[in-house]
C-alpha cells in the first residue's frame, strides 16, 4: 500500500509456488521505500521451495511491514521479522491478530498441511 492506495495483492499459492509476499511485489516495480506491506502471517526467514520473503521485502527496500501473526512453524517464529528489523524496517505485529489466527488456524495447525519442506 502506498499513500492509501492497494498497489499489489498476493496470496500464498500451493507448495512450492509463489509465496503471498513474492506474488505482490511482482505486481510493483523499483524502490518500495514509500510504501507498506500488510500480511496476514510473518514473512518466511528461509529459502525453502521459495526464496525467503523477509529477504525479498528487504531487496526491494519495503518501508514498512504490519503482519497479523508470528509463524509457528519452527524454522520461522519470529525469524522473519527479525530479518527485516536487522535492515532497519519498522515492523508492526498482532495487527488483527484474532482475525487472521481464525482464518489462517487450518493452514497453519492443521494435521499434515504443512511439514518443514512446504515452505
Ligand atoms: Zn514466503
Amino acid at each position: 500500500m502506498r499513500e492509501g492506495v492497494i498497489i499489489a495483492r498476493g496470496y500464498t499459492n500451493t507448495p512450492g509456488c509463489d509465496h503471498a509476499e513474492a506474488m505482490a511485489l511482482r505486481q510493483v516495480h523499483g524502490d518500495l521505500r514509500d510504501a507498506s506491506a500488510f500480511v496476514t502471517l510473518e514473512p518466511c526467514s528461509f529459502h525453502g521451495r521459495t526464496p525467503s520473503c523477509a529477504k525479498a521485502l528487504v531487496q526491494r527496500r519495503i518501508g514498512r511491514v504490519f503482519v497479523g501473526i508470528l509463524d509457528p512453524h519452527p524454522r520461522n517464529q519470529g525469524a522473519g521479522i527479525d530479518i527485516l528489523r536487522a535492515a532497519g524496517i519498522p515492523v508492526l505485529t498482532g495487527i488483527l491478530e484474532d482475525e487472521v489466527r481464525h482464518d489462517l488456524a487450518p493452514y497453519l495447525f492443521g494435521k499434515n498441511t504443512r511439514d518443514a519442506t512446504t515452505e
